[in-house]
C-alpha cells in the first residue's frame, strides 16, 4: 500500500479492542484483495467468537461511563471524527478504491457522506428530547424521558465500507450508545482506518470496537453478537438471506433489530416525463458502484411513448463509459466486487435474453476479465425475466415496456422487496398518486439519488426494518421510558 502514498496510521492492520490494536491470539488473518487487479492489499486478524464476547464485554463495561456523559461532549468527539475524516479524505478514498473497487471519484464522495453522518449527529446528539404528557389524574405527573439501548451490534456490508459504518455509528454514539462492529471480509481496511481517527478524534477506549473476520467467521461472530445478552440492539445491511438468519437469531434474546436489505428498485419513466433527465438519472442511479447498490435501479419500466426514445439515449449514455481499476485517472465503471458477483449478472443476461431481451450494449464479461463484466442495457425484456424478481447488484440495465400507469404501478409493487423507487414525471398529480402507490419506504422524483445525512433511509417488505439517518434514526439506538411521579 506504500506506493499509493497512504499513511502506514491509517493501515494498522489489525483488529481494535478497548483502544487497543489487537491480533487474533493463534495469529490467523484473512487477505484482503482488490477486485480490480487480484493484488494483496493486506492481511487483517480473522477474529472469531472468543474476541467477539471480549469485545462485547468492553463495550458493555464502558457503556456505563460513556452514557453518562452529556449529549454535548459526545458532539464534540463526533465533529472532530467529521474533521479528521474529511482532513485524510484523499488517502481513505484510495484505501476505500483499493478494497471496493469503485472509481476514486465514487470513493472520495462517499468519504463526503461518511462524513456528513458524523457532522449531522454531532448535531442531533443533542435533540433527543422527551416528553410531558397531560395528566388525567391530579395527583400523577406523566413524564417521557430517551435513553440510550446499551450496546449496539453492528454488520456491515462491502458495497459502502465507510459509508454503512459512518450512519450506523455516527447515531448510535450519539444517542449514547457504545458498539461492537463487524465489517465486511471484503472490506474490512476502511473500517480500520475509521478506528484510528475514532481514536485521534478523542473516541473513548471500548466505545467502538471493531472485529474483523473471514467469511467462515462471519457466522460465529454475528451468532455471537446476536445471542449476547450484553448486547441491547442489532444493526445489519446486507443481503436479505443474511438479514432474516440474523433476525432469527437476535430473536433469541428479543433485541432491537434494525435492518437494511436487499431492494431490486423499480424505475419508472412516464410518457409525461423530460426523457433528457431521465436518462442522467438512470444512469446515476443504476451504473453508481457498478450497480452494487441496494438503491440501484434494477426493475426499468419505460412507458411505450418514450420507450424507443429513452432506450437509445440510454444505451449512447452508457455506451461512453470508461470501465477499468477505479484507481486510474478517467476511469467510470469499476469492477464487481468478486467472481460471486459476475456469476450473478452473467445469469442474469442469459435468463433476459432467453425471455425476449435484445442487447443495445454490453451484455457479456469485459475483456479485462475476472471481476469485470460490460455495462450493458437489454430492451424488450419480459416480466418473466429474473431480473424483474431478484436484485441483480451489477451493471445490467434491463429495459421493460409498458402501457399504462396502473400496469406500472403493479409490476413495482409485484416484489418481496421495498426500499427505493424511482419514477420521473412532469405531470404533478401523476407525481402525487405514483408516489403514494408505491410500496417502498423512499421514493425519487424526477431524481436518482436520494441519500444523504438528513433522510431516513430505510425500507417497507424484505426490506428492512427500522431507520438510518435523518432525526428519526437515532430512534434505532434509543428506548422510550415512560415515569409516572405520583402523590403529587
Ligand atoms: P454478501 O453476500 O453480498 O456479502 P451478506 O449479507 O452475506 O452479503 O454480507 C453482509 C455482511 O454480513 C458482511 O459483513 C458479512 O460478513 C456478514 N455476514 C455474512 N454471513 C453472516 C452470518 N451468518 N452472520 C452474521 N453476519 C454475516
Amino acid at each position: 500500500m506504500e506506493k499509493y502514498g497512504i499513511p502506514q496510521s491509517l493501515l494498522p492492520g489489525k483488529a481494535y479492542i478497548n483502544g487497543t490494536w489487537v491480533s487474533e491470539k493463534t495469529g490467523k488473518t484473512f487477505k484482503v484483495l482488490n477486485p480490480a487487479t487480484g493484488e494483496l492489499l493486506g492481511e487483517v486478524p480473522d477474529l472469531g467468537a472468543a474476541e467477539t464476547e471480549e469485545a462485547i464485554g468492553v463495550a458493555y463495561k464502558t457503556f456505563q461511563t460513556w452514557k453518562e456523559t452529556t449529549a454535548k461532549e459526545r458532539a464534540k468527539i463526533l465533529r472532530k471524527w467529521s474533521e479528521l475524516l474529511m482532513a485524510n479524505q484523499e488517502h481513505l478514498a484510495k484505501i476505500l478504491t483499493l478494497e471496493n473497487g469503485k472509481p476514486l471519484t465514487e470513493g472520495k464522495g462517499e468519504i463526503g457522506f461518511s462524513a456528513s453522518f458524523f457532522d449531522w449527529y454531532a448535531e442531533e446528539a443533542r435533540r433527543t428530547y422527551g416528553d410531558v404528557v397531560p395528566t388525567p389524574a391530579q395527583n400523577k405527573r406523566l413524564v417521557v424521558i430517551r435513553q440510550p439501548v446499551g450496546v449496539a451490534g453492528l454488520i456491515t456490508p462491502w458495497n459502502f465500507p465507510a459509508g454503512m459504518i459512518a450512519r450506523k455509528v455516527a447515531a448510535a454514539l450519539a444517542a449514547g450508545c457504545t458498539t461492537v462492529l463487524k465489517p465486511a471480509e471484503d472490506t474490512p481496511l476502511s473500517a480500520l482506518a475509521m478506528a484510528q481517527l475514532a481514536e485521534v478524534a478523542g473516541v473513548p477506549a471500548g466505545v467502538f470496537n471493531v472485529i474483523p473476520c473471514s467469511r467462515p467467521n462471519a457466522a460465529s461472530v454475528g451468532k455471537t453478537l446476536c445471542e449476547s445478552p450484553l448486547v441491547a440492539k442489532i444493526s445489519f445491511t446486507g443481503s436479505s438471506a443474511t438479514g432474516k438468519l440474523i433476525l432469527k437469531q437476535a430473536a433469541s434474546t428479543v433485541k432491537k433489530v434494525s435492518m437494511e436489505l436487499g431492494g431490486n428498485a423499480p424505475f419508472i419513466v412516464f410518457n409525461s416525463a423530460n426523457v433528457d433527465a431521465a436518462v442522467k438519472g438512470a444512469i446515476l442511479c443504476k451504473y453508481r458502484g457498478s450497480g452494487q447498490t441496494c438503491v440501484s435501479a434494477n426493475r426499468m419500466l419505460i412507458q411505450e411513448g418514450v420507450y424507443d426514445e429513452f432506450c437509445s439515449k440510454f444505451a449512447a449514455e452508457v455506451k461512453k463509459f470508461v470501465v477499468g481499476d477505479g484507481m486510474q485517472e478517467g476511469v467510470t465503471q469499476g469492477p464487481l466486487i468478486n467472481e460471486r458477483g459476475l456469476e450473478k449478472v452473467k445469469r442474469h443476461v442469459e435468463d433476459a435474453l432467453q425471455n425476449g431481451g435484445k442487447v443495445l450494449c454490453g451484455g457479456k464479461p469485459h475483456s479485462l476479465g475476472r471481476t469485470f463484466f460490460e455495462p450493458t442495457v437489454i430492451s424488450e425484456v419480459s416480466n418473466k425475466a429474473v431480473v424483474l424478481q431478484e436484485e441483480t447488484f451489477g451493471p445490467l440495465a434491463a429495459l421493460v415496456k409498458f402501457n399504462t400507469e396502473a400496469e406500472a404501478i403493479a409490476i413495482a409493487n409485484n416484489c418481496r422487496h421495498g426500499l427505493a423507487g424511482y419514477f420521473y414525471s412532469q405531470d404533478i398529480s401523476q407525481a402525487w398518486r405514483v408516489a403514494e402507490q408505491m410500496e417502498v419506504g423512499m421514493v425519487g422524483i424526477n431524481e436518482g439519488l436520494i441519500s444523504m445525512d438528513v433522510i431516513p433511509f430505510g425500507g417497507v417488505k424484505e426490506s428492512g426494518l427500522g431507520r438510518e439517518g435523518s432525526k428519526y434514526g437515532l430512534d434505532d439506538y434509543m428506548e422510550m421510558k415512560y415515569i409516572c411521579f405520583g402523590g403529587i
